[in-house]
């Protein structure tokens, strides 16, 4: 089986003015392009578990064979986290937060935006605690809202594209912060990428994670 890169569910400029068309578009095409050739070249090298789902492997990291255990590690869970980072974003947000203004992005409801205000106090309380771990992950890496083994809500940081599921935690949100995901509009200002990235979340979306999850 060899991995693919999943089309993008929205076309590359429908995340605008938040994140630019060009981002999106080098970085699908080329970033996520490069984590599944590289996924593919090694798992070349061990047909024996290229069957396995990607979860499993990433997963059990330490049972993956020594000689592609790191790329494993790098460009499946670069696979992973990009696979799913594109679905938790949407235009129809990108558009209620044009019409918005200034006001923000939209915020969760049902189960998920109830279990979010009781884990952190509140959305507000648990925005500040989301944006200041995506904030501080030093050099490349991935801010997460996981669902914990007891079902509980966890802010998470992994560095490079380690994967949530390493730890045996599920990602109901996660957002990319290596600089490939916003420096040609945002340059060095990640907080600047990190308000513009909530007007384009797909809470409907993380809900679904977030009931799969349990
Ligand atoms: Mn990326």
């Amino acid at each position: 089986m060899k991995y693919e890169l999943p089309a993008l569910p929205y076309a590359y400029d429908a995340l605008e003015p938040y994140i630019d068309a060009k981002t999106m578009e080098i970085h699908h095409t080329k970033h996520h392009q490069a984590y599944v050739n590289n996924l593919n070249a090694a798992l070349e090298k061990h047909p024996e578990i290229a069957d396995k789902p990607l979860e499993e492997l990433l997963a059990a990291i330490d049972t993956v064979p020594e000689d592609i255990r790191t790329a494993v590690r790098n460009h499946g869970g670069g696979h992973m986290n990009h696979s799913f980072f594109w679905t938790i974003m949407g235009p129809d947000a990108a558009k209620a937060s044009a019409s918005a203004g200034s006001e923000g992005g939209a915020e969760p409801s049902g189960d998920l935006g109830k279990a979010i205000a009781d884990a952190f106090g509140g959305f507000a309380a648990y925005k500040e605690a989301f944006e200041k771990a995506a904030a501080g992950v030093f050099g490349s890496g991935w801010a997460w809202l996981v669902r914990d083994d007891a079902g509980g809500l966890t802010i998470m940081t992994t560095p490079n594209q380690d994967s949530p599921l390493m730890t045996g935690a599920r990602p109901v949100l996660g957002l990319d912060v290596w600089e490939h995901a916003y420096y040609l509009k945002h340059q060095s200002d990640r907080k600047g990428y990190i308000g513009d990235w909530w007007r384009v979340v797909n809470w409907a979306r993380a809900e679904e994670y977030y009931r799969a999850a349990k």
